[in-house]
């Protein structure tokens, strides 16, 4: 017997649609989905093996699962985040790319998983019971719980796979001493601390400031917004970044500019104004200098240039332009350029603010701050590598342009003042943010104190 979804209600649930409208969804948006989600939850109970709530998510494979097809074996789903909690019992996945890719509650009971890719796959407390995974690859997944019981497990490649408390093919629990008692455990990212160097490297280096790999016909980016050029914050080769998310973020030179230009505004009143408290209160002409920043800072605005170039053919010859602006709240001129020479890695639990949205979807988790803080210190407040967010304030994932979901997969945190000298605000943080399934959606925001 196969788990058919629980029939849905006509409404999402109020905080849903709460938090959807506070994404910046309209109205008519939210219903369109409603009415989307209802369509693909009845298909999913008069479907017969896989399920549409799962698969409807990647809207190729709705398509072709409108049409009726069932077998889905040599899909790529690799590093989709939607599958969580998905039903895909009895769906036949033979040789599918499920690498990197979120089944944390999934069923994929008597699935036929034969020489499948989960490397790297979240599949804590997923249902894999009499699924055959013979030669498949789960070279560093999470099995955290998971279930195997009756599993075929073939030839299969479990090197460096987290198996605490999973239960085995012949029933046993595996290594149940290994089992934390940290409710959190299953939300454990690995993040990772920039060691750098001094100086400039080579132009396709991973590397804060100094010299950004430029195509041959390209300028230095100017800021459509202001004209003035552009600051080079950050610069990430994806090849160069450690193995186990070498495929996560993209492939090519990530590079990060950013419009720190703030216009230079003086004034002389020649009334002496009571609430400026400079100035020749004799002669009565009070001079005071107010800086504006450019305009339009949301996590979509033209001030932020965020890209992933590919780094083929001869690289452009330049000089870092001069930033013809004073920083109110930074050094003048450019930042001291620093080389990242290698990535020192560490566990990271998610933030309070997201741990919130956790508890809403997940009610085995205590919302109690108390207990949550006695399960996880939180995390430095430094540049890093992947990892969860350090909210300052609510979380903040921005919608992704082409899928509508949450950008929800940090990349790259930059604090204040750690490796560049520039303060993000009042002592803030700033997000690259990508969506999960879309690696060449990638945002920027920063959230002040
Ligand atoms: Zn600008
Ligand atoms: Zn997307």
């Amino acid at each position: 017997m196969m788990n058919l979804p629980n029939f849905p209600p006509e409404r999402f649930p109020p905080e849903f649609e709460r938090e959807l409208l506070r994404m910046g969804l309209s109205p008519d948006d939210i219903l369109r989905r409603q009415k989307e989600a209802l369509d693909r939850a009845r298909e999913a109970i008069t479907g017969r093996q896989s399920s549409i709530e799962a698969l409807g998510r990647v809207s190729d494979l709705d398509k072709r699962y409108q049409a009726g097809e069932r077998n889905f074996s040599e899909v790529d789903l690799s590093g989709c985040q939607y599958l969580n909690r998905c039903n895909l019992s009895g769906a036949d996945l033979t040789d599918a790319n499920l690498s990197s890719t979120g089944l944390t509650y999934a069923n994929l009971s008597h699935t036929n998983l034969k020489g499948v890719d989960l490397s790297n796959a979240e599949l804590a407390w997923a249902n894999l019971a009499g699924a055959n995974l013979t030669h498949a690859k789960l070279c560093r997944a999470n099995l955290y719980r998971a279930n195997l019981t009756g599993a075929i497990l073939t030839e299969t490649d479990l090197e460096d796979a987290n198996l605490a408390g999973c239960v085995m093919p012949d029933g046993s629990v595996h290594s149940t001493a290994e089992i934390s008692d940290n409710p959190l455990e299953r939300f454990k990212r690995l993040a990772w601390k920039p060691i750098v160097e001094e100086g400039d490297g080579d132009l396709r280096s991973s590397k804060f400031g100094g010299k950004p790999w430029l195509g041959a016909d390209e300028g230095w980016p100017l800021c459509p917004n202001c004209d003035n050029p552009m600051r080079f914050f950050l610069q990430i080769n994806l090849a160069e970044i450690p193995e186990v998310i070498r495929s996560k973020f993209g492939q090519g030179i990530l590079q990060f500019f950013y419009c720190t230009y703030e216009k230079k505004i003086e004034h002389d009143h020649s009334t002496p104004n009571t609430s400026v408290m400079s100035g020749n209160w004799q002669t009565g002409v009070v001079h005071y200098i107010e800086y504006q920043s450019c305009l339009d800072s949301g996590p979509f605005s033209l001030r932020r240039l965020i890209r992933i170039v590919h780094a083929d053919g001869s690289p452009g010859v330049f000089e870092v332009p001069e930033t013809a602006c004073k920083l109110a709240n930074s050094i003048e001129g450019e930042f001291p350029p620093k080389q990242i020479v290698a990535w020192q890695t560490y566990d990271e639990y998610p933030d309070y603010a997201d741990y919130e949205i956790l508890c809403r979807e997940d009610v085995s988790l205590s919302d109690d701050y108390d207990s949550y803080v006695q399960a996880v210190a939180k995390s430095p407040e430094i540049d890093k590598l992947a990892g969860w967010p350090l909210w300052i304030q609510d979380v903040e994932y921005p919608t992704c342009p082409t899928c509508q979901q949450p950008m929800n997969q940090l990349v790259f945190q930059l604090a204040s003042d750690d490796n560049i000298p520039f303060l993000w605000g009042d002592v803030g943080i700033g997000y690259l943010l990508q969506c999960p399934e879309h690696t060449d959606q990638i945002t920027f925001l920063s959230q002040c104190g």
